[in-house]
């Protein structure tokens, strides 16, 4: 997965259709002479839409798409023929996408579930035919409506990833690893704090084809929640994950007390991150040895549930799933 390909934020041009005019017409008929007004009604612009699919991941397919436009309505005509309705537009973009106003960055729009659509900007109202205009006062209306114009604007789309299972932890710590390990995704991976620059996301299957979405978030390192780290801009990514699986290396001098820092970094970019799940897998566990793992499990805050890992021998990969499922169903 050529993780440039991740794009998470798009600006858009979105223009609905204008409605058509309602017509001036009088009905014209053999043996008739004075017809009275059949104008019809102009036909509504199209919306432009938007909608959630879920086989879409990021917002890569919109990034050339600097202009969209719903097509207009048409004018009515005589007969009472209403004028088409203008087709609408339709983006289609991953759950978790939000748009929102370019400028004040009032939300305009949020769709969360698969198949979800919302109007983002409304199509103008067709015009009224003269024929709506007919009183016992005039019987020969000259006017009609004319349609209602489209509405136009600059729209920010920004992605905000819906994964189930968001992994925590600082660079190094085997996240792309094991994400690498349980799904088909392959996020790069390096001996090399900051490999991660963009979140990745892996569908995880799970026993009898049921499955989870855990995403991959470029490393917190400390000071990241003050603006220092590469990690900050990313945090955002896990607001809605609904577990958060802390990754610290069985090789760390004091488990307990990177976990606590990791917290720390999370509490202070926002607090309501606490009030989710939190699972521990303590990684790399086959660079360990027994009497090693006694020694961490001494230092393993209680609160936490937590499985040793190895994306290595696959050590507790199988343990670690099933403590997620179980977790996101409790
Ligand atoms: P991230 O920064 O948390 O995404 O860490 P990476 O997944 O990029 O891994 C950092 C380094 O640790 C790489 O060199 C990996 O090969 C290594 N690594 C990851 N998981 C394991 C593991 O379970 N066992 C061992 N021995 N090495 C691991
Ligand atoms: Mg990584």
């Amino acid at each position: 997965m050529a993780s440039s390909n991740f794009i998470d934020y798009v600006k858009i041009n979105c223009r609905s259709g204008a409605g058509g005019a309602g017509s001036v017409h009088f009905r014209r008929e053999k043996f008739v002479d004075k017809g009275g007004p059949d104008g019809g009604d102009g036909g509504r612009g199209g919306h432009v839409i938007l909608k959630a699919n879920p086989q879409l991941w990021t917002l890569l397919h919109l990034k050339y798409q600097k202009h969209i436009k719903a097509e207009n309505g048409q004018a009515g005509s005589g007969a009472r023929c209403n004028g088409k309705q203008g087709n609408d537009v339709i983006i289609e973009v991953p759950l978790g996408t939000v748009a929102k106003h370019s400028e004040t960055g009032e939300i305009l729009a949020e769709v969360t579930e698969a198949g979800q659509e919302v109007i983002l900007l409304k199509g103008g109202r067709g015009g009224l035919g003269n024929h709506h205009f007919k009183s016992s006062t005039n019987q020969t209306p000259l006017h009609a409506q004319p349609g209602e114009g489209g509405l136009e604007e600059w729209v920010v789309l920004e992605l905000k990833l819906l994964a189930d299972v968001g992994l925590v932890g600082f660079p190094n710590a085997g996240k792309s690893t094991l994400l690498s390990t349980v799904s088909a995704a392959r996020p790069e991976i390096a001996d090399y704090p900051f490999t991660t620059l963009v979140p990745n996301l892996g569908v995880v299957s799970y026993r009898d084809f049921k499955s989870f979405v855990m995403a991959d978030i470029p490393g917190i390192i400390e000071g990241a929640s003050q603006g220092k780290g590469l990690g900050l801009r990313f945090l955002r990514h896990i607001e809605r994950n609904s577990i958060l699986l802390f990754l610290i290396p069985a090789t760390s001098e004091d488990v307990g007390k990177e976990y606590r820092t990791l917290l720390h970094e999370l509490e202070v970019y926002d607090a309501t991150l606490l009030d989710k799940a939190h699972l521990l897998a303590i990684s790399k566990g086959d660079l360990v040895d027994e009497e090693t793992k006694k020694e961490v499990l001494k230092k393993i805050p209680s609160e936490v549930p937590y499985v040793f890992t190895s994306s290595v021998t696959q050590e507790g990969i199988n343990e670690l799933k099933d403590l997620i499922w179980k977790t996101l169903n409790s």
